[in-house]
């Protein structure tokens, strides 16, 4: 969808409206408009059938002003190097938005891993991990998770990296399995992050969340989780598409039912007591709530003046262009940037690092509660930015609080001159 849209340029063109509005020189846009550092590797893997296919994989590092480089790998066959660019800037800004202590990368690796076995999988997570190694490091830049990477992929990457290293480095790598240096509550975190933004936007704009109609756009890891953390507050799940096709119920899905029908189907389609509905439909149907949970470029400028919600919760990263969210403002929508309303991936992320940093874990409870503190006060630093002008929307307001802080470190380390 939409292949002539640039993520990398949109990035680019979102942090330069900021920059603007914060009245900064121009020496901080030039320096992050642009990434310090690019990695691009060739990965050979031996396949189950003993030929040998070699693999291009990414690592980008946007920015360390804040702290160790932070981001996840993604593994997708429309993996590009201008859209882990996208990804590594994005994350400086979400990191800076939620006060974490970390700059912002991206890894990613073009691969379908729906075509490959796990045994080939594990390969190429092996593969990947030694040809970018030497730029990464508990201190220096610590990946996660992202679209189609998982705890298993986290936990071969990081037994590699120790066996290179000849030492355990649970620090190197993030969204680990639980057993091996993973933080209770990481695998929820992204898609709780975004329910408590969603909160807090509905009690910001007087929206009752008690029977409000929801529809998500993917049923990963994020939006699955997303919409049953959604109909725990209340919400009505009316529609949900993956990649495969969609179901609608003007009743309500029960998204527990739902996620062991696509555990067992592969997919949503065809959900008993659901009429299809495809993406398109998804997108611009009557409800209160919109979460895009998939990928890049999906509310354009064709989608946004169709679109019915109050509110957009970006759980998928860069899902909304410039064009749609000018639109999307002029309409009174409010859209939740991905830069805070995903956020909460990476901040269960920095508390896994702290854990393994220090040896000693937390309760489920804690972590959440740590969570909860850390996006309420981000969401409210975002929208008091909102409300304090006229001219911004979210997403602007969002980057104005992520680059004050971006570009403060920058200048006491002396970068601007
Ligand atoms: N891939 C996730 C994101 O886009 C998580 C990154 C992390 O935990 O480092 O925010």
């Amino acid at each position: 969808m939409n292949k002539q849209l640039n993520s990398y340029q949109i990035a680019q063109e979102q942090i330069g409206l900021a920059v603007k509005t914060l009245g900064l020189s121009s020496t901080v846009l030039d320096i992050l408009r642009q990434p310090v550092r690019e990695l691009t590797v060739a990965v050979p893997v031996e396949m189950d059938d003993g030929s040998v296919k070699v693999f291009t994989g990414y690592r980008v590092q946007h920015n360390y002003a804040l702290g160790p480089l932070k981001g996840g790998i993604r593994f997708h066959p429309g993996v590009t190097l201008d859209e882990v660019r996208a990804l590594a800037l994005w994350m400086t800004f979400k990191c800076a938005v939620l006060g974490l202590p970390y700059g912002g990368a991206k890894g990613g690796v073009i691969c379908n891993p729906k075509e490959m076995s796990d045994r080939e999988i594990q390969r190429l997570s092996r593969e990947y991990i030694r040809a970018v190694s030497p730029i990464l490091g508990a201190e220096k830049d610590v990946p996660a998770p992202d679209v189609y990477t998982n705890a298993q992929v986290m936990a071969w990457m990081m037994d590699e990296f120790s066996k290179y290293k000849g030492h355990n480095e649970f620090g190197v790598i993030t969204g680990k399995p639980l057993i091996v240096g993973g933080s209770a509550g990481r695998n929820e975190a992204t898609a709780r992050g975004c329910s408590f933004t969603v909160r807090e936007a509905a009690k910001a704009i007087g929206l009752d969340l008690k029977d409000a109609t929801v529809a998500v756009q993917g049923y990963g890891n994020a939006g699955s989780i997303v919409a049953e953390l959604l109909q725990d507050l209340g919400c009505k799940i009316v529609a949900v598409v993956d990649s495969t096709g969609g179901a609608y119920s003007s009743k309500g899905l029960n998204t527990q039912k739902l996620e062991e029908y696509k555990k067992e189907t592969g997919s949503v389609a065809h959900y008993p007591g659901s009429r299809h509905i495809t993406n398109a439909e998804l997108l611009t149907m009557p409800c209160d709530i919109l979460i895009p949970a998939a990928l890049e470029n999906q509310i354009t400028e064709e989608i946004a003046p169709k679109v019915k919600a109050k509110i957009i919760g970006e759980a998928a990263n860069g899902p909304t262009t410039p064009g749609a969210d000018r639109i999307l403002t002029n309409k009174g929508v409010l859209v939740l940037p991905d830069i805070l309303a995903n956020a909460g991936g990476v901040t269960v992320s920095y508390f896994e690092w702290v854990q393994n940093n220090m040896g000693y874990y937390w309760t489920e409870e804690e972590v959440n509660g740590k969570l909860e503190a850390m996006m309420v006060r981000a969401f409210d630093e975002v929208y008091q930015m909102y409300r304090s002008r006229k001219d911004i929307d979210m997403r602007t307001a969002a980057y104005m609080v992520a680059i004050a802080r971006v570009s403060e470190a920058m200048r006491v380390r002396g970068w601007l001159g």
